[in-house]
């Protein structure tokens, strides 16, 4: 089969043929129908986080499920599947409880680490072992995947809309929904108006925010965020994003959503709320940083918490989102700029690192 390979840092994806095992216990063999190109993907190509040499990587799969291995229960050949960055063990107190999230598996650390939850390795080329990338590595015609990262979706489903489902979009929606609880009428002014950012847009209209506020420094960008619901949008490189929430909301948010990954923003997004509000970081800041926030600003009630994938349960609701999506009550498709093949994928590489695209889709 055909995969996009990187041997090193800062050096284009090649796209040559490579071998794959058979699946595993608990694993199955997913034909990829599609997979979006995410940031992520960018942060390991540049080395800001670490991954093992050479990888295939790419975590927005969607396919359908060509062959099941051993002890495998919840899918079936034919089966159409969303791959979700985050993967859970099913059986500890945490997943017992509906927060596969937080895993005791500790999946963050397992995604890295260049194989299957396993421990195993399935991806070689000739002799030469490849590492996987967030147990997933999508940037290939097929991927061999653990049953739990593998969501069943409905057929009619477009799996070329339905993969972004897999990492930032899930994220955004469920940052709100999930995470923030968001009731009709709240208010909440969302940090960052990329994939993640749009998508907490889409999810604060659906939940049927009464001030939804989207803030960028880029016009595109909040002209979009316009498009999928912002009822008011901030260009932070004009205004002073905090005041002018203070002036929209007559006193701070009841919620603010940070989705950049930058601690400035944070205090902004922290700034933005009422005394009894919460702002909900769902942006990766380098693990160095420090957020610059008084401590006397949770005294009087405000809560700052984070989110993993935006608390979301993949099981139960990535087929909710698609039913929605198809629905037509979240226009997920509309975070997609391009399309590419795999043979064109370092041109998605540069498209995304210039800025010029929301999200571009692999399609194979
Ligand atoms: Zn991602
Ligand atoms: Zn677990």
């Amino acid at each position: 089969m055909k995969a996009a390979v990187l041997y090193e840092l800062n050096s284009p994806l090649r796209v040559e043929e490579v071998s794959l095992d058979e699946p595993g216990d608990q694993e199955v063999l997913v034909k990829l129908v599609a997979t979006g190109l995410c940031y992520s993907d960018l942060h390991y190509i540049h080395g800001d986080a670490p991954v093992p040499m050479p990888v295939v990587l790419g975590h927005e799969g969607a396919g359908i499920v060509e062959k099941v291995g051993p002890g495998v229960t919840t899918l079936q050949p034919g089966d159409h599947v969303v791959l979700m960055v985050a993967w859970s063990c099913g059986k500890c107190h945490f997943c017992v409880e509906g927060r596969p999230d937080m895993c005791s598996s500790q999946w963050i650390v397992c995604n890295m680490m260049g194989t299957l939850p396993s421990g195993a390795k399935r991806l070689r080329k000739g002799n030469q072992e490849l590492n996987h990338f967030f147990c997933q590595s999508s940037f290939a015609e097929y991927a061999v995947v653990h049953e739990r990262t593998a969501i069943k979706v409905r057929e009619d489903a477009p799996l070329d809309v339905v993969c972004l489902l897999g990492c930032g979009t899930a994220t955004g929606i469920g940052c709100v929904l999930n995470r923030a609880k968001l009731r009709p009428g709240e208010s909440i002014v969302i940090y960052g108006c990329g994939g993640v950012g749009l998508s907490a847009v889409m999810g604060a209209k659906l939940a049927g925010a009464g001030k939804l506020i989207a803030v960028d420094m880029l016009d595109q960008k909040l002209e979009k965020a316009k498009e999928l619901g912002a009822d008011y949008v901030i260009n932070a490189s004009q205004e002073d994003p905090p005041q002018r929430v203070m002036e929209i909301t007559g006193g701070g948010a009841d919620y603010s959503v940070e989705c950049i990954g930058n601690v400035d923003v944070v205090a902004q997004a922290f700034a933005s709320i009422h005394n009894a509000g919460t702002c909900v970081v769902a942006g990766m800041a380098p693990i160095d940083k420090v957020i610059p926030i008084a401590a006397f600003e949770l005294l009087i009630g405000k809560t700052l918490t984070g989110t993993l994938q935006g608390n979301i349960r993949p099981s139960v609701d990535v087929p909710k989102y698609v039913d929605l999506f198809m629905a037509g009550k979240l226009p997920i498709d509309r975070l997609i700029t391009r399309n590419y093949s795999l043979d064109h994928i370092n041109e998605a590489v540069q498209a995304l690192e210039k800025g010029e695209v929301i999200r571009s889709v692999i399609r194979f």
